[in-house]
């Protein structure tokens, strides 16, 4: 992975530095602002990271101790922490075999008497089906939050993903394919919980740092609960306007290096690549593949056959369960299948905005070179 960053950005920057005003203000008023039009959402509120803005989604959410929260064991570990932050407990569920996403079945199978929430993933920009999982949790009274750190820029039954969801969070790590350095976003309807984020991650002041200074006489504030500081800064936030406009081309480009790693790979026998599910588009963010017991190798061996022709792949997403920070811990880990099956078998492949044509077949050629097949 390599951000896609330019002059644009570096220009941003520059002229929130030339303002004096560095710190949460007008550029992450408009960074909001236009992240709730393009993913079509009634509020948008920035934070520091995607952990950050998931901490203030299970709050405003109520999740609090005593209660269980449903989450992929299969996701990074920030998606289960959260939940510990908040004193609640996550219960691990498994993920589909195929997309790598919680199902409303695999969500069913973990439910208690205390689970008070979900985390839907949308795993590697692949979007999760939530449709059923609203049918199921509505009736419950339990609350549908999207972890789409991965997420910007893939849809759902033509809409993006995440608007359906009480709540949604997204991440402008370097990792994910919008960046602002460090940074984050949760989105919702409820404008209620909007509001209440926006004055937790501030130290739920009553008036902002902005309104403070915009005012010659500051009216005094008070503090209205106990709050964090999770703002973004407004340097993040020009980069993030910025990165924004780059967001359509940014995912054409991915659909376009994925469509090529899939018909290369496609006769070679033992090897699936990730793929749209059929009520969504990806964006791509991670191309994996998953090496099957026909392959010539397993996992490791193609991985170790990438680093010797100099082509740097990555380990598939990460099992939390299986961490020191949760194992031995009562998080009702029992059968989580396809999740030990994803975790061992799949490697993500380079894939970035200006990966060469060349370069691109050096990855293909390896990967066939393991499978004993001819060169594309
Ligand atoms: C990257 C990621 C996060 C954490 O995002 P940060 O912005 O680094 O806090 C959380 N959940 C998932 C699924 C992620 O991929």
């Amino acid at each position: 992975m390599k951000p896609w960053l330019g002059e644009e950005e570096a220009q941003a920057v520059t002229e929130v530095i030339a303002s004096g005003w560095v710190a949460q203000g007008p550029r992450v008023r408009q960074f909001e602002e236009n992240f709730a039009q393009t993913q079509q959402v009634s509020h948008a509120v920035a934070a520091s990271s995607c952990t950050t803005a998931l901490h203030l989604a299970l709050v405003v959410a109520g999740i609090s101790a005593g209660d269980d929260v449903v989450v992929p064991s299969f996701s990074f570990i920030a998606t289960a922490n959260a939940v510990t932050y908040v004193g609640a407990r996550p219960v691990f569920c498994d993920v589909d075999a195929v997309t790598g996403n919680v199902t409303a079945e695999t969500i069913w199978a973990a439910l208690t008497v205390d689970t008070r929430a979900v985390i839907i993933v949308d795993q590697g920009g692949v979007p999760v089906d939530v449709d059923p999982i609203r049918e199921l949790c509505d009736p419950l009274g339990i609350v549908v939050i999207e972890d789409s750190a991965c997420g910007v820029g893939s849809t759902y039954r033509g809409q993006p993903v995440g608007a359906t969801a009480d709540v949604a969070v997204w991440s402008f790590h370097p990792r994910k394919i919008l960046t602002t350095g460090e940074g984050g976003m949760l989105t919702t309807g409820h404008s209620k919980w909007a509001a209440r984020a926006r004055t937790l991650r501030e130290h739920s002041m009553s008036v902002s740092a902005a309104e403070r200074h915009a005012s010659l006489m500051a009216p005094e504030e008070m503090y209205l609960e106990v709050g964090f500081n999770y703002r973004m800064t407004d340097l993040q936030a020009a980069v993030g306007i910025v990165q924004l406009g780059r967001l359509r081309a940014a995912v054409e480009r991915r659909r376009e290096i994925a469509a090529f790693y899939t018909a290369a790979l496609a006769d070679l026998d033992g090897l699936r690549c990730v793929a749209d599910p059929s009520y969504g588009t990806s964006n791509f963010q991670s191309f994996w593949v998953e090496v099957l017991p026909s392959f010539r190798t397993d996992r490791d061996g193609l991985l170790a056959r990438l680093a010797a022709d100099g082509i740097s792949g990555r380990r598939g997403i990460m099992a939390a369960h299986h961490q020191p920070a949760y194992r031995g811990r009562d998080n009702g880990n029992a059968g989580l299948r396809n999740t030990d099956r994803l975790t061992s078998r799949t490697l993500i492949l380079p894939i970035y905005h200006d990966l060469s044509g060349q370069d691109q077949l050096r990855v293909i050629n390896s990967i066939r070179a393991a499978a004993g097949g001819l060169p594309a």
